[in-house]
């Protein structure tokens, strides 16, 4: 996952840059001070890069999740669908919304679990939230065909928080929903510390988070900022200069980061797909981002032995299982109702019997090949 292992003078020259060009740290007017304006370069980047009509940098990812909840329509006593191995995040911008997340299962290779999603359904879901975990897009052409198989037309947003730098097909991973949603936080492929981005083709979706992430400013260029009027009650979710000219280093140097997991997560596979179950895309168009190498359906008993081989490579178990509480819904009843822990607990028995690996750019190929065949020998 973590981009930051790329981090180098150009980022610090890139920050440097700002203070050398009228020092405005923020996103908005300043206009006689400055030379430049970071966050609007960036969304061009992005919008180019990722190939999406819209790209709108927000201050984090879960702020980009609430925001496109609210561009969709969602309002308090609705229900949302998400999946029980997510990060917490999506509970809190449903719960932010004033809605009620309701929880589907995951399927064997951990990916949205599409008939049980589709039985959750009420007459109240306003959105569905499928999220790509670690990497691995999930299942959202298939969802989108089941709903209109059924004639629903469901909103769906794609949290792509985790799959920076995958891809579906030929189509960046979180361009593929109605609205898509990118982090930049420090543990993720392209960081900027914090930061999310909005990608969507609907100009309409666009214009809304671009005004409620911003007091609701009407955002009328023809007019000074102090003058712009307000079109909504809004919220501040604006990304800063700084947090800007980093993701754009950070997004420059995307590709090779992913490489270098692949690279790194091949060697895994090659030595390990004989004795582990391991993930499976859940397309075969599908190319994840190969930050992490996750081994599925282990005996209890196997599972401390694989997490001391990891300790002795000086590597965690990422998520699963060293931060199962964040990404485990059963855990979360400081946030959802009890049925919600009971939707939960099947994706919990799935993620019991799993490891996540973590690719790491910064470890050698070799270190790799070494973890492998410890594994082997288990
Ligand atoms: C990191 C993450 C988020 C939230 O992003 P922040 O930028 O940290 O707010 C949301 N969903 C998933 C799946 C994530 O991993």
């Amino acid at each position: 996952m973590p981009g930051f292992e790329l981090i180098d003078h150009l980022e610090r020259d890139a920050v440097s840059s700002i203070f050398e060009e009228g020092g405005v740290l923020f996103a908005h007017g300043f206009d006689a001070l400055r030379k430049t304006y970071r966050v609007r370069d960036f969304e061009q980047q992005c919008s180019k890069y990722f190939m999406s009509d819209y790209a709108l940098a927000l201050s984090s990812g879960t702020a980009a999740i609430k925001c496109a909840l609210k561009a969709v329509g969602v309002v308090p006593g609705d229900e949302v669908i998400t999946q029980g191995f997510n990060f917490v995040a999506t509970a809190e911008a449903i719960i932010d919304c004033g809605a009620i997340p309701v929880i589907c299962d995951v399927n064997p290779d951990l990916h949205l679990d599409i008939s049980d999603c589709i039985s959750k359904i009420t007459t109240r879901t306003s959105a569905i939230i499928l999220v790509n975990m670690l990497g691995f897009p999930g299942p959202l052409e298939e969802l989108r065909s089941c709903l209109s198989s059924i004639d629903l037309s469901i909103p769906i947003i794609e949290d792509a928080c985790e799959s920076v730098g995958a891809y579906v097909g030929s189509r960046h991973s979180g361009t593929c929903a109605d609205i898509g949603v990118l982090s930049f936080d420090h543990g993720k492929n392209l960081t900027c510390g914090e930061g999310g981005l909005i990608l969507t083709n609907s100009k309409n979706y666009r214009d809304y988070i671009a005004s409620y992430s911003d007091h609701g400013h009407k955002l009328d260029s023809s007019v000074p900022r102090g003058r712009d009027i307000a079109l909504m009650p809004g919220f501040n979710y604006r990304m800063t200069e700084m947090q800007a000219a980093v993701g754009s280093v950070q997004l420059s140097k995307l590709k090779r980061l992913i490489s270098l997991h692949r690279e790194r997560y091949s060697i895994l596979e090659r030595d390990l797909a004989t004795k582990f179950s391991i993930r499976s895309v859940s397309h075969p168009s599908h190319i994840p981002s190969y930050d992490t190498f996750m081994l599925l359906d282990l005996p209890l008993e196997l599972i401390e032995r694989i997490l001391s081989v990891l300790a002795r490579h000086r590597l965690s178990s990422k998520n699963i299982p060293d931060a199962m509480y964040w990404h485990c819904s059963a855990f979360w009843s400081h946030a959802l109702a009890s049925a919600a822990i009971n939707q939960s607990q099947s994706t919990l028995e799935k993620l019991s019997h799993s490891v996540a690996i973590p690719i790491m750019a910064s470890l050698s190929a070799d270190t790799y090949i070494s973890l492998a065949s410890s594994l082997l020998d288990i």
